[in-house]
């Protein structure tokens, strides 16, 4: 089997793995009691929180451990649009994951108004778009870091500047980038970030939010003092150490791992290009290394994905959505691909756990499908 899915999730780290076992078989405590059998619980707690922290350049008190992805961009849209009752507009992007989208369709129906900034056919979201569009109403301004279907990257400092210039905050979904490039956010200058470990291969159902300290935010949950009484609930100690440990591992590799993926890219776009295959590589030339999304002319990305499935490798299509199965996603229709190129759309992502001869090998494939398709 080739796993070529990682833009979906990834493979456990080993080490990540190692790291939650204590957790979850011997030291059980609850992170919140005084006695001494939890102590080992929060004092992994409190070295997690500063590793993530670290890795971000955030401080320690500003991470705020979730669900994961969707979780944070609920509780940050939700948070900063419902918090006191000026100025109330959110502006987003057309090309956000479905944890903005259909967050900002929940805040519409309670009567805030959202307005979805269009992209270039790159998928890049113009700070003169934003200009146009924010005004002093404008509450916060919620940009995703990478695309998770096409893996551009935006601009995000000049959008959070611009934000910033009209007083409104400025919240990224960077779970498709945390752990794939470096991040800063005292220098991208945001306000809030999205991150979810298992898209840097640590567990799922883990996340944390990233809030700048003193951002005006509602509480998210209810009920015990966790999270600074922020985001109730007792901690999921296992997986916020593995997170902490997959993060740390992955930022230490980045270099590494980036340069590879790239070679992995120029080899399986190489192999199409001398097989004379007519498409399109979407996305932007600063892209997440790794996310590879191709439209081929005159093919169907649904049976591209089913036949190479049978072949014994996973990859994902762009070209559908979430429920229907023919319908062009939101994120194709929007870089406004040729019709004949969007509905041939696949989404290859490799991950440090793939080798140059899964390009070699995934391409030669999907090569010999579609020659067999035109015989
Ligand atoms: N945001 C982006 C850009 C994503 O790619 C995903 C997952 O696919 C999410 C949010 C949701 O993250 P999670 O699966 O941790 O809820």
């Amino acid at each position: 089997m080739i796993y070529a899915d990682n833009a979906a999730t990834t493979k456990l780290l080993p080490e990540a793995f190692e790291a939650m076992k204590p957790f979850l078989l011997e030291e059980y405590g609850n992170a919140s009691q005084p006695y001494s059998f939890s102590r080992t619980a929060k004092k992994a707690l409190r070295a997690a929180r500063e590793t993530i922290a670290a890795c971000i350049h955030a401080k320690p008190e500003e991470i705020f451990f979730t669900s994961g992805g969707t979780e944070s961009d609920n509780w940050a849209l939700k948070g900063a649009a419902l918090y006191g009752c000026d100025g109330q507009v959110v502006i987003t992007s057309c090309i956000e994951h479905h944890a903005i989208l259909n967050t900002c369709r929940g805040l519409e129906c309670l009567g805030i108004p959202v307005v979805y900034l269009p992209v270039t056919g790159k998928g890049v979201i113009l700070p003169e778009r934003l200009e146009e569009h924010i005004t002093d109403h404008t509450k916060i301004v919620s940009v995703m870091f990478a695309n998770n279907e096409i893996g551009t990257i935006q601009p995000i400092s000049e959008l959070a500047a611009i934000a910033h210039q009209h007083g409104a905050l400025f919240h990224t979904d960077a779970v498709q980038a945390v752990g794939h490039v470096p991040i800063d956010v005292k220098a991208l200058d945001v306000d809030m970030l999205s991150a979810s470990a298992h898209k840097f291969n640590g567990p799922k159902g883990i996340g944390f939010l990233y809030i700048r300290k003193g951002t005006k935010l509602l509480r998210h949950m209810s009920g015990g003092a966790q999270e600074a009484g922020m985001r109730a609930g007792t901690e999921n100690i296992a997986a916020i150490v593995a997170m902490a440990e997959a993060l740390k591992n992955n930022c230490d590799n980045m270099e590494n791992t980036a340069q590879r993926l790239l070679c992995m890219e120029t080899a399986f776009i190489t192999m199409l290009q001398n097989n004379n295959i007519d498409f399109i590589r979407n996305g932007a030339q600063n892209h997440i290394p790794g996310n590879l999304s191709v439209s081929i002319k005159n093919a169907n990305g649904e049976m591209l994905l089913h036949r190479l499935d049978l072949m014994g490798i996973c990859v994902s299509t762009g070209s559908a959505c979430d429920s229907t199965r023919d319908k062009l996603s939101h994120v194709i229709e929007s870089i406004a691909l040729p019709e004949e190129y969007a509905k041939g759309t696949i989404r290859i992502s490799f991950g440090r756990y793939n080798r140059e001869a899964d390009a070699y090998e995934v391409a030669k494939s999907l090569i010999q499908i579609i020659g067999m398709k035109q015989q």
